[in-house]
Protein backbone atom coordinates (compact mmCIF):
# COMPACT_ATOMS: atom_id res chain seq x y z
CA UNK A 1 0.00 0.00 0.00
CA UNK A 2 1.46 3.59 -0.96
CA UNK A 3 1.62 6.22 2.20
CA UNK A 4 1.44 9.15 -0.52
CA UNK A 5 -0.14 9.03 -3.85
CA UNK A 6 0.37 12.51 -5.77
CA UNK A 7 -1.85 13.16 -8.60
CA UNK A 8 -0.25 15.66 -10.96
CA UNK A 9 3.19 16.42 -12.33
CA UNK A 10 3.32 20.30 -12.20
CA UNK A 11 4.53 22.62 -9.86
CA UNK A 12 1.96 21.55 -7.03
CA UNK A 13 2.68 18.04 -7.82
CA UNK A 14 6.39 17.49 -8.00
CA UNK A 15 7.18 20.38 -5.26
CA UNK A 16 4.59 17.91 -3.17
CA UNK A 17 6.74 15.17 -4.19
CA UNK A 18 10.18 16.84 -3.26
CA UNK A 19 8.93 17.47 -0.31
CA UNK A 20 6.59 14.01 0.71
CA UNK A 21 10.33 12.09 -0.88
CA UNK A 22 12.27 14.17 1.98
CA UNK A 23 10.39 13.26 4.53
CA UNK A 24 10.84 9.45 3.31
CA UNK A 25 7.55 8.91 2.37
CA UNK A 26 8.77 7.25 -0.97
CA UNK A 27 5.28 9.05 -3.18
CA UNK A 28 4.07 7.59 -6.33
CA UNK A 29 3.69 10.46 -8.31
CA UNK A 30 1.32 9.75 -11.67
CA UNK A 31 1.32 12.41 -14.20
CA UNK A 32 -1.54 12.32 -15.51
CA UNK A 33 -1.94 12.75 -19.66
CA UNK A 34 0.23 16.24 -19.77
CA UNK A 35 3.27 15.02 -17.94
CA UNK A 36 5.00 18.40 -16.39
CA UNK A 37 2.20 20.00 -16.31
CA UNK A 38 0.73 23.44 -18.35
CA UNK A 39 4.14 25.13 -17.78
CA UNK A 40 5.61 23.05 -20.04
CA UNK A 41 4.08 24.54 -23.06
CA UNK A 42 4.89 27.86 -22.07
CA UNK A 43 8.08 28.95 -23.30
CA UNK A 44 9.86 31.57 -20.91
CA UNK A 45 9.01 31.51 -17.73
CA UNK A 46 10.37 35.49 -16.35
CA UNK A 47 8.67 35.55 -13.00
CA UNK A 48 9.78 31.99 -11.09
CA UNK A 49 12.19 33.22 -8.33
CA UNK A 50 15.62 32.27 -8.78
CA UNK A 51 15.99 32.50 -12.42
CA UNK A 52 17.26 36.25 -13.29
CA UNK A 53 17.12 35.49 -17.08
CA UNK A 54 13.79 33.52 -17.12
CA UNK A 55 13.64 29.46 -17.63
CA UNK A 56 12.05 27.71 -20.16
CA UNK A 57 8.85 26.02 -18.61
CA UNK A 58 9.64 22.71 -19.98
CA UNK A 59 13.30 22.91 -18.64
CA UNK A 60 11.88 24.04 -15.26
CA UNK A 61 9.65 21.25 -14.97
CA UNK A 62 12.48 18.31 -15.62
CA UNK A 63 14.73 19.80 -12.69
CA UNK A 64 11.64 19.54 -10.49
CA UNK A 65 11.09 16.01 -11.46
CA UNK A 66 15.31 15.38 -10.77
CA UNK A 67 14.74 16.57 -7.56
CA UNK A 68 11.95 14.68 -6.76
CA UNK A 69 13.23 12.14 -7.43
CA UNK A 70 16.44 12.28 -5.94
CA UNK A 71 14.94 12.02 -3.10
CA UNK A 72 12.83 8.81 -3.59
CA UNK A 73 9.59 10.21 -5.64
CA UNK A 74 8.49 7.59 -8.09
CA UNK A 75 6.97 8.99 -11.02
CA UNK A 76 5.15 7.08 -12.85
CA UNK A 77 3.13 7.52 -16.46
CA UNK A 78 -0.68 7.11 -15.44
CA UNK A 79 -3.95 8.36 -15.54
CA UNK A 80 -6.40 7.74 -12.78
CA UNK A 81 -9.91 7.00 -13.97
CA UNK A 82 -11.87 6.43 -11.07
CA UNK A 83 -11.20 7.50 -6.91
CA UNK A 84 -12.95 5.57 -4.09
CA UNK A 85 -13.02 7.71 -1.23
CA UNK A 86 -15.30 6.10 1.06
CA UNK A 87 -13.03 3.95 2.78
CA UNK A 88 -9.75 3.93 3.82
CA UNK A 89 -7.01 2.89 2.81
CA UNK A 90 -8.71 5.02 -0.39
CA UNK A 91 -8.39 3.24 -3.81
CA UNK A 92 -7.60 4.75 -6.82
CA UNK A 93 -8.13 2.88 -10.48
CA UNK A 94 -4.81 3.88 -12.61
CA UNK A 95 -5.10 2.84 -16.14
CA UNK A 96 -7.10 0.05 -14.95
CA UNK A 97 -5.00 -1.13 -11.98
CA UNK A 98 -6.34 -0.76 -8.67
CA UNK A 99 -3.71 1.37 -6.57
CA UNK A 100 -4.56 1.49 -2.41
CA UNK A 101 -2.75 3.90 -0.89
CA UNK A 102 -3.03 5.77 2.38
CA UNK A 103 -3.18 9.60 1.86
CA UNK A 104 -4.04 11.18 -2.42
CA UNK A 105 -2.41 14.62 -3.18
CA UNK A 106 -4.66 15.83 -6.00
CA UNK A 107 -2.81 18.53 -7.91
CA UNK A 108 -4.18 17.56 -11.24
CA UNK A 109 -4.14 20.93 -12.46
CA UNK A 110 -6.23 22.49 -15.19
CA UNK A 111 -7.06 22.19 -19.04
CA UNK A 112 -7.19 24.66 -21.53
CA UNK A 113 -11.04 26.64 -21.75
CA UNK A 114 -13.00 25.89 -25.18
CA UNK A 115 -15.00 28.38 -26.55
CA UNK A 116 -17.32 26.13 -27.30
CA UNK A 117 -17.99 26.32 -30.53
CA UNK A 118 -19.28 23.15 -33.15
CA UNK A 119 -16.98 24.46 -35.78
CA UNK A 120 -13.94 25.01 -33.05
CA UNK A 121 -14.57 21.15 -31.88
CA UNK A 122 -14.90 20.32 -35.87
CA UNK A 123 -11.62 22.10 -36.90
CA UNK A 124 -9.40 21.26 -33.55
CA UNK A 125 -5.87 20.48 -34.84
CA UNK A 126 -6.44 21.75 -38.32
CA UNK A 127 -5.79 24.76 -37.43
CA UNK A 128 -7.43 25.40 -34.60
CA UNK A 129 -5.15 25.02 -31.60
CA UNK A 130 -4.66 26.02 -27.23
CA UNK A 131 -0.99 26.16 -27.40
CA UNK A 132 1.43 28.61 -29.51
CA UNK A 133 4.43 27.26 -28.15
CA UNK A 134 3.16 23.51 -29.11
CA UNK A 135 1.76 24.51 -32.95
CA UNK A 136 2.91 28.24 -33.72
CA UNK A 137 5.68 26.84 -35.54
CA UNK A 138 3.90 24.68 -37.60
CA UNK A 139 4.47 25.10 -41.61
CA UNK A 140 0.61 26.07 -41.99
CA UNK A 141 0.80 28.75 -39.84
CA UNK A 142 4.48 30.63 -41.42
CA UNK A 143 3.91 33.90 -43.11
CA UNK A 144 0.14 33.55 -42.35
CA UNK A 145 -2.44 36.04 -40.70
CA UNK A 146 -3.09 34.30 -37.54
CA UNK A 147 -5.51 35.05 -34.33
CA UNK A 148 -5.50 34.43 -31.04
CA UNK A 149 -8.90 34.69 -28.68
CA UNK A 150 -8.79 36.50 -25.01
CA UNK A 151 -7.25 39.56 -23.25
CA UNK A 152 -5.41 37.47 -20.34
CA UNK A 153 -1.56 37.01 -19.85
CA UNK A 154 -1.64 33.54 -21.91
CA UNK A 155 -3.31 35.21 -25.24
CA UNK A 156 -0.55 38.06 -24.82
CA UNK A 157 1.99 35.41 -24.65
CA UNK A 158 0.75 33.68 -27.39
CA UNK A 159 0.09 37.12 -29.46
CA UNK A 160 3.49 37.53 -28.67
CA UNK A 161 5.00 34.33 -29.41
CA UNK A 162 3.01 33.89 -32.75
CA UNK A 163 4.63 37.25 -34.13
CA UNK A 164 8.17 35.56 -34.79
CA UNK A 165 5.84 32.98 -37.21
CA UNK A 166 2.46 34.75 -38.43
CA UNK A 167 2.48 37.74 -41.12
CA UNK A 168 -0.27 39.88 -38.24
CA UNK A 169 -1.48 38.83 -35.21
CA UNK A 170 -5.35 39.61 -34.67
CA UNK A 171 -5.91 39.47 -30.94
CA UNK A 172 -9.52 39.37 -30.43
CA UNK A 173 -10.95 40.19 -27.26
CA UNK A 174 -14.20 40.54 -25.72
CA UNK A 175 -14.05 43.72 -24.06
CA UNK A 176 -11.89 47.28 -24.49
CA UNK A 177 -9.25 46.88 -22.18
CA UNK A 178 -6.57 43.30 -21.56
CA UNK A 179 -7.11 41.40 -18.22
CA UNK A 180 -3.26 40.74 -18.48
CA UNK A 181 -0.53 42.17 -16.17
CA UNK A 182 0.20 45.66 -17.19
CA UNK A 183 3.90 44.68 -18.41
CA UNK A 184 2.12 42.08 -20.65
CA UNK A 185 -0.24 44.41 -22.13
CA UNK A 186 2.01 46.88 -22.92
CA UNK A 187 4.37 44.58 -24.66
CA UNK A 188 1.59 42.76 -26.59
CA UNK A 189 0.14 46.41 -27.80
CA UNK A 190 2.98 47.81 -29.00
CA UNK A 191 4.21 45.14 -30.93
CA UNK A 192 3.76 46.38 -34.85
CA UNK A 193 2.59 43.17 -36.11
CA UNK A 194 -0.26 42.55 -33.06
CA UNK A 195 -3.53 44.13 -33.90
CA UNK A 196 -6.14 44.14 -31.35
CA UNK A 197 -9.73 43.38 -32.03
CA UNK A 198 -11.86 45.34 -29.21
CA UNK A 199 -14.94 44.06 -27.94
CA UNK A 200 -15.74 41.02 -30.25
CA UNK A 201 -15.89 37.46 -30.24
CA UNK A 202 -15.44 34.80 -32.32
CA UNK A 203 -19.28 33.17 -33.46
CA UNK A 204 -17.79 30.61 -36.28
CA UNK A 205 -14.00 29.38 -36.96
CA UNK A 206 -14.29 29.18 -40.84
CA UNK A 207 -14.42 26.81 -43.04
CA UNK A 208 -15.56 23.34 -42.01
CA UNK A 209 -16.65 22.38 -45.42
CA UNK A 210 -12.64 22.93 -46.40
CA UNK A 211 -11.65 20.98 -43.39
CA UNK A 212 -9.22 23.88 -42.27
CA UNK A 213 -9.28 27.41 -41.25
CA UNK A 214 -9.33 30.01 -43.53
CA UNK A 215 -10.88 32.95 -40.97
CA UNK A 216 -13.42 33.39 -38.14
CA UNK A 217 -16.83 35.29 -37.90
CA UNK A 218 -16.53 37.82 -35.34
CA UNK A 219 -19.42 39.70 -33.52
CA UNK A 220 -18.85 43.41 -32.24
CA UNK A 221 -20.53 43.25 -28.67
CA UNK A 222 -21.01 46.97 -28.59
CA UNK A 223 -22.28 47.84 -32.21
CA UNK A 224 -23.74 44.40 -32.54
CA UNK A 225 -21.57 44.56 -36.23
CA UNK A 226 -20.42 41.17 -37.75
CA UNK A 227 -16.95 40.99 -39.97
CA UNK A 228 -14.73 38.12 -41.16
CA UNK A 229 -10.79 37.88 -40.68
CA UNK A 230 -9.02 35.86 -42.83
CA UNK A 231 -6.51 33.73 -40.98
CA UNK A 232 -4.76 30.43 -41.22
CA UNK A 233 -4.76 29.17 -37.33
CA UNK A 234 -6.84 30.11 -34.51
CA UNK A 235 -5.10 30.16 -31.04
CA UNK A 236 -7.67 30.06 -28.13
CA UNK A 237 -6.58 31.77 -25.05
CA UNK A 238 -9.05 32.15 -22.47
CA UNK A 239 -7.97 30.37 -20.01
CA UNK A 240 -8.82 27.11 -17.99
CA UNK A 241 -10.96 24.47 -16.40
CA UNK A 242 -9.74 22.53 -13.26
CA UNK A 243 -8.81 18.41 -13.89
CA UNK A 244 -11.61 17.43 -11.01
CA UNK A 245 -14.15 15.65 -13.16
CA UNK A 246 -13.74 12.38 -11.41
CA UNK A 247 -13.81 13.50 -8.11
CA UNK A 248 -17.16 14.92 -8.89
CA UNK A 249 -19.34 14.68 -5.98
CA UNK A 250 -16.81 12.84 -3.76
CA UNK A 251 -14.92 16.49 -2.59
CA UNK A 252 -16.52 19.59 -1.98
CA UNK A 253 -16.41 21.57 -5.38
CA UNK A 254 -17.83 25.16 -6.81
CA UNK A 255 -19.67 25.53 -9.82
CA UNK A 256 -16.48 25.87 -12.01
CA UNK A 257 -15.02 22.47 -10.45
CA UNK A 258 -12.03 23.89 -8.16
CA UNK A 259 -12.19 21.93 -5.34
CA UNK A 260 -12.97 23.78 -2.09
CA UNK A 261 -10.16 23.22 0.79
CA UNK A 262 -11.87 22.95 4.19
CA UNK A 263 -8.50 23.75 5.96
CA UNK A 264 -4.89 24.74 4.64
CA UNK A 265 -4.73 22.49 2.22
CA UNK A 266 -7.59 19.48 3.23
CA UNK A 267 -10.25 18.50 1.89
CA UNK A 268 -13.52 17.41 3.39
CA UNK A 269 -12.32 14.00 3.13
CA UNK A 270 -9.75 13.90 5.80
CA UNK A 271 -6.80 11.96 4.36
CA UNK A 272 -6.58 13.13 0.76
CA UNK A 273 -5.61 16.98 0.19
CA UNK A 274 -5.47 19.26 -2.52
CA UNK A 275 -2.94 21.81 -4.09
CA UNK A 276 -2.16 23.95 -7.30
CA UNK A 277 -4.22 24.92 -10.35
CA UNK A 278 -7.29 22.53 -9.53
CA UNK A 279 -8.61 24.28 -6.43
CA UNK A 280 -6.69 27.81 -6.99
CA UNK A 281 -8.37 30.19 -9.50
CA UNK A 282 -7.42 33.16 -8.04
CA UNK A 283 -3.69 33.23 -8.11
CA UNK A 284 -2.54 30.49 -10.75
CA UNK A 285 0.81 31.13 -10.54
CA UNK A 286 3.97 28.36 -11.06
CA UNK A 287 5.26 29.86 -7.38
CA UNK A 288 1.91 29.65 -5.95
CA UNK A 289 1.22 26.02 -7.21
CA UNK A 290 4.60 25.21 -5.57
CA UNK A 291 3.85 26.58 -2.82
CA UNK A 292 0.48 24.76 -2.42
CA UNK A 293 2.23 21.32 -2.93
CA UNK A 294 4.83 22.28 -0.33
CA UNK A 295 1.81 22.74 2.03
CA UNK A 296 -0.09 19.73 1.39
CA UNK A 297 2.87 17.31 1.88
CA UNK A 298 3.34 18.68 5.19
CA UNK A 299 -0.41 18.36 5.92
CA UNK A 300 -0.01 15.13 4.61
CA UNK A 301 2.85 13.94 6.87
CA UNK A 302 1.10 15.52 9.93
CA UNK A 303 -1.74 13.82 9.34
CA UNK A 304 0.29 10.53 8.62
CA UNK A 305 1.93 11.21 11.59
CA UNK A 306 -0.85 11.58 13.63
CA UNK A 307 -2.90 8.06 11.59
CA UNK A 308 0.33 5.87 13.20
CA UNK A 309 0.43 7.66 16.68
P1 LIG B 1 -7.40 34.52 -17.53
O1 LIG B 1 -6.51 35.48 -16.81
O2 LIG B 1 -8.55 33.92 -16.82
O3 LIG B 1 -7.90 35.26 -18.84
C1 LIG B 1 -8.85 34.66 -19.68
C2 LIG B 1 -9.22 35.66 -20.77
O4 LIG B 1 -10.11 35.03 -21.68
C3 LIG B 1 -9.90 36.91 -20.21
O5 LIG B 1 -9.44 38.05 -20.90
C4 LIG B 1 -11.38 36.62 -20.51
O6 LIG B 1 -12.11 37.79 -20.78
C5 LIG B 1 -11.32 35.79 -21.75
N1 LIG B 1 -12.43 34.83 -21.83
C6 LIG B 1 -12.85 33.93 -20.89
N2 LIG B 1 -13.87 33.19 -21.37
C7 LIG B 1 -14.11 33.63 -22.62
C8 LIG B 1 -15.04 33.26 -23.62
N3 LIG B 1 -15.93 32.27 -23.42
N4 LIG B 1 -15.02 33.94 -24.79
C9 LIG B 1 -14.11 34.93 -25.01
N5 LIG B 1 -13.19 35.31 -24.11
C10 LIG B 1 -13.20 34.68 -22.92
O7 LIG B 1 -6.58 33.27 -18.09
P2 LIG B 1 -5.06 33.17 -18.60
O8 LIG B 1 -4.69 34.28 -19.48
O9 LIG B 1 -4.94 31.77 -19.12
O10 LIG B 1 -4.21 33.29 -17.27
C11 LIG B 1 -4.44 32.38 -16.20
C12 LIG B 1 -3.47 32.68 -15.07
O11 LIG B 1 -2.15 32.33 -15.46
C13 LIG B 1 -3.45 34.17 -14.68
O12 LIG B 1 -3.33 34.26 -13.30
C14 LIG B 1 -2.21 34.68 -15.37
O13 LIG B 1 -1.64 35.77 -14.68
C15 LIG B 1 -1.30 33.46 -15.34
N6 LIG B 1 -0.36 33.48 -16.47
C16 LIG B 1 0.84 34.11 -16.27
C17 LIG B 1 1.75 34.16 -17.30
C18 LIG B 1 3.06 34.83 -17.08
O14 LIG B 1 3.18 35.59 -16.13
N7 LIG B 1 4.08 34.57 -17.88
C19 LIG B 1 1.46 33.61 -18.56
C20 LIG B 1 0.21 33.00 -18.75
C21 LIG B 1 -0.69 32.95 -17.68
P3 LIG B 1 -12.39 38.88 -19.61
O15 LIG B 1 -11.12 39.62 -19.44
O16 LIG B 1 -13.48 39.69 -20.21
O17 LIG B 1 -12.82 38.10 -18.42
Amino acid sequence: MEKVVIIGTGCAGLTAAIYTARANLTPLVLTGTMPGGLLTTTSIVENYPGFPEGIDGYELMVRMQKQAERFGARVQFGTVEAADLSKRPFTLTVDGEAVPSETIIIASGAGHRHLGLESEALLEKKGVTYCATCDGALPMFRNQPLVVVGGGDSACEEATYLTRFGSTVYLVHRRDTLRASKIMAERTLSHPKIKPVWDSVVTEILDVKQDKVTGVRVKNLKTGAESAIDCAGVFVAIGHLPNTQIFRGLLDMDENGYVIPKRGTETNVPGVFVAGDCSDHVYRQAVTAAGLGCAAAIDAERYLAKLNQ
